[in-house]
């Protein structure tokens, strides 16, 4: 008995995991460059501006205003309301603020879900590619996660029959992520009611992750799952949040809406982990919301030049194909051809091999395909200044020629 105490610390459950390896990639670019390093990052998935004056200055005014005590453990509830109106503006959703979570991110809210949903070896269903956390917040909450493939000619979107493919007895959930992370594209009208007819006629609950909602590009639509019918409405548990929007990353500040059994699940989970997010973050919250100014616009129409800029110069690399991003500030990268005709640089033919040599060589720091289940990918990020795309492809131009 002693002896198996002793045998490890930490448990099985968190020693099978990985660490983030977009958030320890984030880090390190940051380190470099503290180093005085001249990296550039095409790893990051956060905005490179701070966020906006107004809502710090909301931060600011709720610190005096003496904020800073605890609140609602579902979050403070003028910002419940204020959630509630965006949904309805924004979505066509009706939640009443009894219907919404405000928890430390997105991710938070994710993890709270699940932890609210599941049982020991229920299943949730990710569609590969995937996002990095998913599989891990599904281990840590006692879930099973399991993969349900797509095609590459599908652009990587889940369609019906892969989904019934992934369904057993055991299937609580999936998890649906549009726009995608990192694949850049964005689920159709008509994929999501293919998809939602299979989910409520198999009664599986949705946790639609809808945090790249205002980044798309050329007049595509974001369209919430929950906003299909009431069936599926019930059955999904939405989330969103503030860290892209509003370049809010490190407030942690996000959001979920569901129907009011699975809310007061979450909200029980919350009020024993975290009691609730920060009340100063919350308020700056409210301030986003309520006085949203013309910056989100701006700040889209900044991202679309520098998608098209990315574009551009993969255009330029016939070694390199790479799927249409329609939304997010990604853009997956298949590097299979180089993989398989490397000339001079002695290295495993994997993804995370090739973004090694690329940061230790031509200092740039790209996410390895293996991050989201493809190790013949890479995901580039595009939320990076004009100049750092130009200089990040002189270096990946140069790099190419000697791999
Ligand atoms: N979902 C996806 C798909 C993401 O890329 C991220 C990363 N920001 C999150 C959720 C979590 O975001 P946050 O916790 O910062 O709100
Ligand atoms: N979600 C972003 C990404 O995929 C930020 C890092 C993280 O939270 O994982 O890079």
């Amino acid at each position: 008995m002693m002896e198996n105490r002793m045998k490890s610390m930490i448990s099985d459950r968190v020693k099978n995991s990985k660490d983030s390896l977009t958030l320890s990639l984030a880090e390190k670019a940051k380190t470099l460059r503290d180093a005085g390093e001249s990296v550039i990052s095409f790893g990051t998935g956060e905005p490179d501006f701070t966020t906006p004056g107004y809502i710090c200055d909301g931060a600011k005014k709720a610190i005096d205003a003496g904020y800073t005590k605890y609140d609602a453990v579902a979050g403070v509830l003028a910002l419940r309301k204020a959630i509630s109106k965006k949904l309805r503006d924004d979505n066509g959703l009706d939640y009443p603020p009894e219907n919404i979570i405000v928890n430390s991110g997105a991710k938070s809210s994710i993890s709270v879900a699940l932890q609210a949903i599941l049982n020991p070896g229920d299943e949730v269903i990710i569609p590969r590619p995937y996002w990095v956390s998913y599989t891990e917040i599904i281990r840590f909450a006692g879930g099973v996660p399991v993969i349900a493939e797509t095609q590459k000619e599908d652009n990587f979107k889940l369609t019906p029959d892969e989904l019934i493919y992934a369904i057993t007895p055991k299937t609580k959930a999936i998890i649906l992520n549009t726009p995608v992370n990192p694949t850049g594209v964005i689920y159709t009208l008509d994929e999501l009611l293919a998809l939602s007819e299979v989910l409520v006629r198999n009664k599986i609950l949705v946790i639609s992750d809808e945090i790249y909602e205002e980044f798309v590009y050329d007049n595509h639509k974001h369209i919430s799952i929950a906003s299909l019918n009431r069936e599926i409405k019930n059955q999904t548990i939405l989330v969103n949040g503030f860290s892209k929007t509003y370049a809010m990353t490190g407030w942690r500040l996000g959001y979920a809406a569901a129907n009011a059994e699975i809310i007061m699940g979450m909200t029980r989970v919350q009020g024993h982990t975290i009691s609730h997010p920060s009340t100063i973050s919350q308020h700056a919250g409210i301030t986003a919301l309520e006085e949203k100014s013309n910056t989100v616009d701006n700040i889209i129409r900044m991202f679309d030049e520098r998608r098209l800029a990315m574009i551009e110069y993969l255009n330029k690399i016939p070694e390199l194909d790479y799927i249409y991003p329609e939304s997010t500030f990604y853009i997956f990268v298949d590097i299979s051809n180089i993989l398989n005709n490397r000339k001079n640089i002695i290295n495993p033919d994997t993804s995370f091999g090739f973004s090694e040599k690329l940061l230790e060589v031509a200092k740039v720091i790209v996410i390895p395909g293996e991050a989201f289940g493809m190790p013949n990918y890479i995901r580039l990020s595009f939320a990076t200044s004009l100049e750092d795309i130009d200089e990040g492809f002189r270096r990946i131009t140069q790099f190419i020629e000697r791999y």
